[in-house]
């Protein structure tokens, strides 16, 4: 049917190069409703590259903090941004900029694995007519999206009322289609802190009053995958078994010495002076609000499992300069187990064990505070952090006057 490349000057389903059986869906589906004219384009897939190296710029928010709340502990279905959550920002980014550059006018994006309702023909084609549009007060040159379809739901896919338009803010990301002003909207304004569904119908719209979004209703689309009882793809794009959740945690405090794990406050209020009944204190709200605490040792003997389920407000490396650490290092490797295990584990050497902690840090906790244990004032900024962080405790602010 020519009707729906007279609408569309381009037909984009997003799809994984791999997810055969989905494209193999879609071709049927397009082929029952008349599309002949599309494309795929090709998804980003949630272990490339791309994925891996935009994970370290600034441009991605991993945390700690929730991205749908803002929350440190709340009830969102998820509370960091998933590697399949990323990747499908970045097959969006891609989309959008290909639009720009093919000069595309105006464009049905697809997922690949939606079906047309019985009556889409008569919801659809009326719908984007332009002298239709018009009456709807749509203007051409400012940013369009029109939702088409999301989740299954009876009452928006079945009913039978009138075909409209209604400027609403849905999530549609299945099926909708979009102008180029949009695309490129999006494009020049997009930063990965939220979800891509939610940036581009909850916030943009939100954002730019001069943004068009418009639901057509009924939905005359659905995703096959959220039906009850229907075909299920095997899911390429979702990691099964995945954590969509992290813990958040206040502190990870990591030192390559060993014996710093238990005596540290001890040590450093000792440093610092602090009579013994402060110290006390300290240790008792150290007990009630740390979650995680430890050397650097136990959290590298943790599976990769465990250490990915958490995320750190705060990370401190707590050093005494290179050569006090290697001296203390050596003294504690005998009685000390944990050294060698790490060296098992990571096959290292014994001299290599320094340089490769120091590695692991910067690689892994980028914005790692350093306080230098030898330094007065080093430890002090340390301690002050540490009473702002914890200063719902009433013991560490009566503790924090009593010291300044
Ligand atoms: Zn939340």
């Amino acid at each position: 049917m020519k009707i729906w490349n007279q609408i569309f000057d381009k037909i984009l389903v997003l799809s994984l190069k791999e997810s055969e059986d989905r494209r193999e869906h879609i071709r049927k589906e397009f082929q029952r409703v008349g599309i002949e004219d599309y494309e795929f384009f090709d998804a980003t897939h949630y272990s490339s590259q791309e994925l891996i190296d935009i994970k370290k710029t600034d441009k991605v928010y991993l945390g700690p903090l929730c991205f749908r709340c803002g929350q440190k502990r709340c009830a969102c279905e998820n509370n960091y941004l998933t590697d399949f959550q990323i990747a499908n920002w970045l097959s969006f980014i891609r989309m959008w900029k290909h639009i720009i550059d093919q000069n595309y006018k105006f464009v049905l994006i697809c997922e690949d694995d939606i079906v047309f309702t019985p009556q889409h023909q008569r919801i659809i084609f009326p719908l984007l007519q332009k002298n239709q549009l018009r009456a709807y007060k749509v203007r051409f040159d400012l940013p369009l999206l029109i939702g088409m379809g999301g989740a299954y739901h009876p009452h928006k896919h079945l009913s039978n009322e009138m075909s409209h338009l209604k400027r609403q803010n849905v999530m549609c990301n299945p099926c909708f289609c979009l102008n180029q002003q949009m695309a490129k909207l999006f494009y020049e304004t997009y930063h990965i802190h939220h979800t891509s569904d939610h940036f581009m119908h909850i916030e943009i719209p939100k954002r730019f009053p001069f943004v068009q979004h418009l639901m057509m209703y009924p939905w005359p689309v659905y995703e096959l995958s959220f039906v009850p009882g229907m075909i299920k793809f095997k899911s390429l794009v979702r990691p099964k078994g995945q954590s969509r959740r992290k813990v958040y945690q206040d502190f990870l405090i990591i030192s390559p010495l060993q014996s710093l794990q238990t005596t540290l406050f001890t040590k450093l209020f000792h440093f610092l002076q602090i009579p013994s009944h402060v110290n006390y204190q300290v240790k008792k709200v150290d007990m009630t609000y740390r979650n995680y605490y430890g050397t650097l040792n136990e959290y590298l003997l943790m599976n990769e499992e465990e250490q990915e389920k958490y995320m750190f407000l705060h990370t401190y490396l707590f050093t005494y300069g290179e050569e006090k650490d290697k001296e203390m290092i050596e003294k504690e490797w005998n009685q000390q187990s944990f050294y060698e295990l790490v060296c098992k584990k990571y096959q290292i050497q014994k001299e290599d064990y320094y340089s490769f902690v120091q590695t692991y840090i910067k690689e892994r906790f980028p914005k790692t505070s350093i306080v230098d244990l030898s330094s007065f004032e080093s430890c002090e900024k340390y301690l002050k952090l540490l009473t702002i962080t914890l200063q719902r405790n009433k013991n560490v602010e009566r503790m924090y006057q009593l010291l300044s």
